[in-house]
């Protein structure tokens, strides 16, 4: 993979890959865990209550706003003991 130069909540994500060179994607952002995707592979579902798209997980058919959600993952890394970003 290459290096991740910008990346945008919405709307493109410019990669440098050293043999490709200069990429660019479309990409979505999740509006529940907020993971970035490329739109064309997008095969999520659109919340009606947040008006966005999400990512198509299985944990993001429901609503949860995206900073409860970092509260639940902060709460679950402090029980590991460890951060995960
Ligand atoms: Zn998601
Ligand atoms: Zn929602």
């Amino acid at each position: 993979m290459g290096k991740v130069t910008l990346l945008r909540p919405k709307g493109y994500a410019i990669v440098v890959d050293p043999v490709k060179g200069v990429l660019e994607y479309d990409t979505g952002k999740c509006c529940h865990c907020g993971r970035i995707y490329p739109q064309s592979k997008h095969a999520g579902t659109t919340c009606i209550k947040c008006c966005a798209d999400t990512c198509g997980h299985p944990d993001c058919d429901f609503c949860i706003p995206e900073e409860k959600r970092f509260d639940m993952q902060e709460k679950a890394a402090r029980q590991k003991n460890k951060i995960i970003i």
